[in-house]
């Protein structure tokens, strides 16, 4: 398997660089300075570009760092994408540093968004975040809940590199959702310890997501209870109790 580490961009952004020897892939470069800077420090060569979705900044840089190096990149089909050679769908299979990745579509974010499933790694973009999922753009609650689904059908031991640096504010959300859940208050108490260290709360796994992230918890007795709390009407289908809770997130 390739080495994953991190690329921080922006405020809050990570570009994971995946590293095999000296040759490297980015995934969602929105900013190519850091990048360069990184595979420069590090002597690497770009082989190629992986994409989540359109937004800016998820691939801002690639027209730059097409320009020095002119990789493959691969993106999603159905979303304009600069620089892509490789349109991707959901369902099939990309070689990316010798190993094989599964292309999963994930609508919801963007109605075109991709997550790429490497062995023991899934990355997810803005679909699912550190405790929380990312905001409804462009899908709606019931495609980003089957999206959601299909990502929680993963093994617990896959381990989550989402897009952003979310974790701690998610978190006070998911508190307020469920603020006698165990498993969630040790970890806001290993979060807030990582980020006093200045170290990322990135990636978790998908059994700690599925412990404590409200919107893989759709069907557990505590979320149902708080999205009756905040909407006394709502049905309990998990695509109606999803749309709550991210419309409370949206307000909190
Ligand atoms: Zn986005």
């Amino acid at each position: 398997m390739f080495e994953i580490s991190l690329i921080p961009a922006f405020k809050d952004n990570y570009i994971w660089l995946l590293t095999r020897g000296k040759r490297a892939f980015v995934v969602d470069p929105g900013d190519a300075a850091p990048v360069i800077a990184r595979l420069e420090a590090d002597d690497l060569t770009l082989e190629g570009i992986l994409i989540t979705h359109h937004h800016a900044d998820h691939q801002g840089g690639v027209a730059e760092l097409k320009a020095r190096w002119p990789v493959e990149v691969y993106a999603p089909a159905d979303e304009s994408i600069t620089g892509r050679t490789r349109p991707l769908s959901g369902g099939e299979q990309i070689e990316v540093l010798g190993e094989k990745l599964d292309v999963m579509a994930v609508p919801g974010h963007t109605l075109g968004h991709l997550a790429y499933l490497a062995p023991g790694a899934l990355f997810c973009g803005d679909t699912l975040f550190g405790a929380g999922c990312g905001r409804l753009f462009e899908g709606t609650p019931e495609q980003m809940s089957a999206s959601l689904d299909s990502i929680a059908a993963l093994p617990d031991d896959t381990k989550v590199y989402c897009a952003h640096e979310y974790t701690e504010m998610n978190l006070r959300f998911a508190l307020a959702v469920e603020p006698d859940n165990a498993a969630l208050s040790d970890r806001v108490a290993r979060v807030a310890a990582l980020r006093a260290a200045g170290l990322s709360s990135v990636p978790s796994t998908l059994g700690e997501e599925k412990a404590t992230n409200p919107f893989l918890r759709c069907t557990d007795p505590a979320v149902i209870a708080a999205a009756e709390q905040r909407n006394p009407t709502v049905n309990r289908e998990k695509a109606a109790i999803f749309k709550t809770i991210r419309g409370w997130r949206n307000e909190f």
